[in-house]
């Protein structure tokens, strides 16, 4: 088989997106498309904090990649990438190897708990769809353990969130709706469990619009949540976070760390230069020196040159990344020139729970409440049709009425 081997680390927003517009670019026997994930499916990134707190099923936020990708068209393998051997053209998976011509990075994003003492033993992270099965499980255990026990410890029901940044505000926006259903199911005073978030900055969403985080903050103190804010965690241990300057411990029965992602481990495996652990791309979204690596997505340091500092790393970043890849790789494959990276912002949409949300949308006109949320769905179900049209927008689509 002479054909080009395309080769696509990582089935999250940029790789499946890569891979539509590939087969769409490409004729078959221009190419041969090959797809690595971890599993056999995709999921939502973007809704995993409702599956952490059990606000969705788990179910509704993954799709079986073979349901989107024709696998007579594209060789679908899965398998976790170990490293990428680049002077021999090689990714090393758990059970094989595979050669390449062309390479895309899309592994996305891991959880960094900046060496914080105890963070990765005692507390869980929003990292992927197994990760946040376990949180609303042990959510759950929580809570009809105090139900059974005799001498009952109130700290038990207490949700400990560290970082205030998207991540943790959508996080507890949810469990703020989640928490009442709990107390309900299991016949609870809602004053006895505590949902606390703690963030280092002055302000949870540090940086962000001043009249949305006033709102937001506003949103959650009403339904309950505590927010400790100018609040630096020092350690972590198995009863809670150690905090401040006094050292002081705040009891949990349920501890989460929100306060940072980094890129994917395997690029520092794979001897890659970075950057706060990601790859500074090219402006063709190519690694420094190679011609045949693109790295995209939350892998993907890309550079805002008027702003002088990186694009945050967003779904919707990396679904744009995946186009200009795409491009990319079939001007390479036809010896025309690559085309640059230019971000189009789109806004910024925030949930606060299943019907509450803020944000900024297009010219940045700002947005609060059953608007907000309704556009949060609306992006959300965008997606969903852009990957796999409206029989997908059916099955996984937010269509709960209000
Ligand atoms: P991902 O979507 O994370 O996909 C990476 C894929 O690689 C996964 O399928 C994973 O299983 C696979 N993988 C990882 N390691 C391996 C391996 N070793 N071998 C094989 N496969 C592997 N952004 C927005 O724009 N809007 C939002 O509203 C928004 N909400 C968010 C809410 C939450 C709770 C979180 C955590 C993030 C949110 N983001 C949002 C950010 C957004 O989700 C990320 O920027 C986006 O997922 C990055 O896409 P990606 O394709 O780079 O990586
Ligand atoms: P983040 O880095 O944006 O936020 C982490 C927060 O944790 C920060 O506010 C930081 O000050 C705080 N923190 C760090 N160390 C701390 C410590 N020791 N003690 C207390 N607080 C500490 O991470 P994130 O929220 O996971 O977001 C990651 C990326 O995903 C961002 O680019 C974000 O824009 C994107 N995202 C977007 C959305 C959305 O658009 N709706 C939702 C979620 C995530």
């Amino acid at each position: 088989n002479s054909k080009p081997k395309i080769v696509i680390l990582g089935a999250g927003y940029a790789g499946m997106m890569t891979t539509k517009k590939l087969m769409k670019r490409l004729q078959p026997e221009e190419a041969e498309i090959v797809l690595i994930n971890k599993h056999n499916y995709h999921y939502q990134t973007t809704w995993l904090h409702e599956v952490a707190a059990g606000t969705i099923n788990h179910n509704q936020a993954r799709i079986m990649i073979r349901d989107i990708i024709n696998p007579n068209r594209v060789r679908l393998i899965y398998d976790a990438v170990v490293e990428v051997k680049r002077e021999e053209q090689l990714v090393v998976l758990e059970n094989s190897e595979i050669k390449y011509d062309y390479l895309v990075m899309a592994l996305g994003f891991e959880t960094n708990t900046f060496g914080i003492k105890g963070m990765d033993e005692n507390a869980f992270f929003i990292q992927d769809i197994d990760s946040c099965q376990l949180i609303r499980e042990h959510i759950e255990y929580q809570f009809a353990q105090y139900k059974n026990s005799e001498q009952k410890d109130d700290h038990s029901l207490t949700i400990l969130v560290g970082g205030g940044g998207f991540t943790g505000v959508e996080f507890i926006g949810e469990l703020a709706e989640r928490v009442p259903q709990l107390c309900r199911k299991y016949d609870i005073d809602r004053n006895i469990p505590k949902i606390i978030n703690v963030e280092a900055s002055p302000s949870i969403l540090p940086g962000f619009d001043e009249e949305l985080v006033a709102y937001a903050k506003k949103s959650l103190q009403e339904r309950g949540v505590e927010l400790k804010q100018g609040t630096k965690i020092q350690s972590c241990t198995k009863e809670g976070f150690i905090v401040g300057e006094g050292h002081e411990l705040i009891k949990a029965g349920t501890i989460v760390w929100t306060g940072g992602v980094t890129g994917n481990s395997v690029l520092g495996k794979s001897g890659f230069d970075l950057t706060k652990g990601k790859v500074t791309v090219n402006s063709d979204l190519r690694a420094p020196g190679e011609e045949n690596i693109f790295v995209l997505g939350d892998c993907a340091w890309v550079m805002n040159e008027a702003e002088n500092r990186p694009y945050p790393p967003t779904a919707q970043a990396a679904m744009q990344h995946a186009t200009t890849c795409a491009n990319n790789i079939r001007a390479l494959l036809h010896h025309e020139p690559l085309q640059k990276f230019v971000f189009s912002d789109k806004g910024t949409v925030a949930s606060l729970g299943v019907t509450d949300a803020m944000g900024t949308i297009l010219d940045g006109t700002k947005l609060y409440g059953k608007p907000a949320a309704a556009m949060k769905k609306v992006v959300d179900n965008r997606y969903l049709f852009l990957l796999g049209g409206l029989h997908l927008f059916l099955k996984k689509g937010k269509v709960r009425p209000f």
